[in-house]
Parts: structure tokens; C-alpha cells; sequence
């Protein structure tokens, strides 16, 4: 059976927004497609692009999963969906918010699925706690580490630590 390294990148700005994610990574491990590796810090962060919201909780998670690309997308969807999140706008207020960052070395690019994550490289609230995880592991259109990535936007702000990482035989 197929099983590759993903990493997620998880938000909330609704709600208990540390529950979200940890409730979001919980549906995700008793699929049994697949298994959390391991949970960054929870961190708090600033809105952007629309900024007249709530801060948000940001976290990412390293993942073994059996699904494709494209079913993975669909469970995340679904996961999005079932906890409640209804379409705003781009950026808007979200119950959760569940991205593929990496899915293995994979490239892709259509029309409603891009791998490594378009935004990836710019935002604070996805590199830092990325790099908590896997510091060196290469961006394949950039080839650059995350580290490297990481100090590119060295001085932006906006990401305040907020709890440590929760333990992970929650999501066993
Ligand atoms: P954002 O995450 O940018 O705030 P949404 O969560 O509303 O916005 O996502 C909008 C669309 O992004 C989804 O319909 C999905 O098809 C598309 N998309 C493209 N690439 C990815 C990816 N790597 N992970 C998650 N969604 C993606
Ligand atoms: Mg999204």
C-alpha cells in the first residue's frame, strides 16, 4: 500500500479555535488512512489578508497517509465541512481551515489542488511552526529548506507561540 509523508497546515479564528484543530486531527487519525507522526506548538496569529477578524490558532502536523493526493483533498473537505465552516470569502472567518502543505517531493499543479501550497513560503504562521518539525526537509519548486524559507521572512511578526504541542497519543 502506498503511504507517504504529508504535512498539514491547520487554522481556526472561530469558536474554541485550540479544540478545532485538535478535534480536526483527531477525525483525520480514526479514519485509519492514516496516522499522525507528529503536532507543532499552537500558535496565535494575526489576521491577514482581511484583518477586521479574530486572531487565529495555527498549528501544522506531520502525517502518514494511504490516500492520494486528490482524496486526501476530499477528506479535508469533508472533515471542513462536518465541523461546521461555511463558505465566507478567501481569508475570511473559519471554524477550521485544513491545507496540504507537502504531500511527499510531489509537484501539483490544477485547477483546485497545488502542491507544495502556493502561500507556504510567505507566511509566518506555516514556516515556523513547519520548521518545529522538519527544518531541513526541501521545497521541491524552490528548492529551499524551510529553514532557509524561514529566513526569508525573518521580522514579519505577527505569530505569538501559545501552547506547547499537545501530546500525540491523543491521536492514537
Ligand atoms: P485558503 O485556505 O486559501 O484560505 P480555502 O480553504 O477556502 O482558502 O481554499 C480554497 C480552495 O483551495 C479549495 O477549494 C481547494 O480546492 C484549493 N486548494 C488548492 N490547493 C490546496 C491545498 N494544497 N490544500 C488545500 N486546498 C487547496
Ligand atoms: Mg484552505
Amino acid at each position: 500500500m502506498r503511504q507517504e509523508v504529508v504535512y498539514l497546515g491547520l487554522g481556526a479564528n472561530l469558536g474554541d479555535k485550540v479544540d478545532n484543530c485538535l478535534r480536526a486531527l483527531k477525525i483525520l487519525s480514526s479514519s485509519g488512512q492514516n496516522q499522525i507522526q507528529a503536532v507543532s506548538s499552537l500558535y496565535k496569529t494575526e489576521p491577514i489578508g482581511y484583518r477586521e477578524q479574530d486572531w487565529f490558532i495555527n498549528c501544522v502536523a506531520e502525517m502518514v497517509t494511504s490516500l492520494s493526493p486528490c482524496s486526501l483533498l476530499q477528506l479535508l473537505q469533508e472533515i471542513e465541512k462536518q465541523m461546521g465552516r461555511t463558505k465566507t470569502f478567501q481569508w475570511g472567518p473559519r471554524v477550521i481551515d485544513l491545507d496540504i502543505l507537502f504531500y511527499g517531493t510531489e509537484v501539483i499543479e490544477e485547477a483546485d489542488l497545488i502542491i507544495p501550497h502556493p502561500h507556504l513560503h510567505e507566511r509566518g504562521f506555516v514556516l515556523i511552526p513547519l520548521a518545529e518539525l522538519a527544518p531541513d526537509l526541501l521545497h521541491p519548486v524552490l528548492k529551499k529548506s524551510i529553514k532557509e524559507l524561514l529566513k526569508g521572512i525573518e521580522g514579519e511578526g505577527g505569530v505569538e507561540l501559545y501552547t506547547a504541542p499537545p501530546d500525540i497519543e491523543m491521536f492514537h
